[in-house]
């Protein structure tokens, strides 16, 4: 039997390659504990007073994230949403039953907002008329675009002050390189956990899990016994995006310098933070919705998507 390289009685069950040691299912769960409170700690992300709304999908890293949160806050003051994207053989009844079941136990209601009720349409709705229209739109777009919009508008009229994502660190890096590659200053701003807030509109947004690799998600779920939804998304492979061939990239450069990817958003955090905090970012107000937008747009995202692919009939363009 190997045993834990902290406490040296129980038995390794994780190999913890960025730092290189074995730890057994205890000392794991505390070590990641530790973690994510350091972080929440170093940027102040929440209050004893603030109401907290957990964006959840009813992947693994949403149950870690609902896990962690109702050991370092009060779980009467936290809630947790769930967007129901309306994508034929991903979103399962079983697996909203169990994300429910879950929420309930741990004392978090849960509020399931589908995108049809957002926006008027499915994400296979809008995907059929974007191939229609012979647009080369990806899936993930549409999909992205309204699960953040039904997520903040949630959480600000239920009057939650805070909205928590399950954004691990694989996700961060891969944003962090993709505004990067895109040069997008304002997005690589607003990524940094101490920017400002932008809009009244805006919920801020938290994100817990940021230092915490996906292979540990994926082994705290596994150790914890959850069963997250198994099913891919159909549309998953069906564009490949910049964002996955980034996340092939950094899997590499992660498997061969174990610690990469963790440096790297160390970096970015000391690098921005002096930054983020002279910089403002500006929001439009998008003239259809009324909801904030990018700077420099008239229209969101959201509506501009709705137009190119002939659902929102509209002489504005
Ligand atoms: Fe949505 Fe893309 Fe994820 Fe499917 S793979 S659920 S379309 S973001
Ligand atoms: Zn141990
Ligand atoms: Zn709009």
């Amino acid at each position: 039997m190997v045993k834990c390289d902290i406490c040296g009685l129980r038995e390794a069950v994780v190999y913890q390659r960025h730092t290189g040691r074995r730890l057994c299912k205890e000392c794991f769960f505390k070590d990641v504990l530790e973690r994510v409170l350091n972080e929440v700690k170093r940027y102040e992300m929440f209050k004893d007073n603030d109401k907290i709304m957990l964006a959840v999908s009813g992947g693994k890293d949403s149950y870690v994230l609902m896990n962690i949160m109702t050991q370092i806050h009060d779980p009467s003051k936290l809630g947790a949403v769930t967007i129901v994207e309306g994508i034929k053989g991903y979103n399962r009844v079983e697996d909203l039953d169990q994300l429910r079941a879950y929420a309930k136990d741990h004392g978090i209601d849960i509020v399931v907002v589908s995108v049809k009720e957002l926006s008027g349409y499915t994400v296979d709705e809008m995907v059929e008329n974007s191939i229609g229209k012979g647009l080369k739109i990806s899936p993930c777009t549409f999909c992205g675009i309204y699960r953040r919009r039904g997520i903040n508008l949630v959480a600000r009229s239920l009057g939650y002050n805070k909205v928590a994502t399950a954004h691990n660190l694989d996700d961060e890096v891969q944003t962090l390189v993709i505004n990067m590659l895109r040069g997008d200053e304002a997005r690589l701003i607003m990524l940094h956990p101490k920017r400002r807030r932008f809009s009244e509109l805006f919920v801020p947004k938290i994100k817990p899990l940021r230092k915490i690799y996906e292979y540990e998600t994926a082994r705290y779920a596994y150790l914890k016994g959850y069963k997250p939804q198994i099913y891919e998304c159909p549309y998953l492979n069906m564009m490949p995006s910049l964002r996955s061939k980034i996340r092939d990239i950094l899997y590499r450069l992660e498997e061969e310098r174990p610690g990469s990817l963790l440096k790297l958003l160390e970096e970015y955090d000391k690098l921005f933070e002096k930054e983020v905090e002279k910089r403002e970012v500006k929001l439009n107000t998008c003239i259809i919705c009324g909801e904030p937008t990018s700077p420099g747009r008239r229209v969101c995202k959201a509506c501009e998507l709705l137009i190119k692919t002939g659902l929102l009939d509209t002489s504005l363009k």
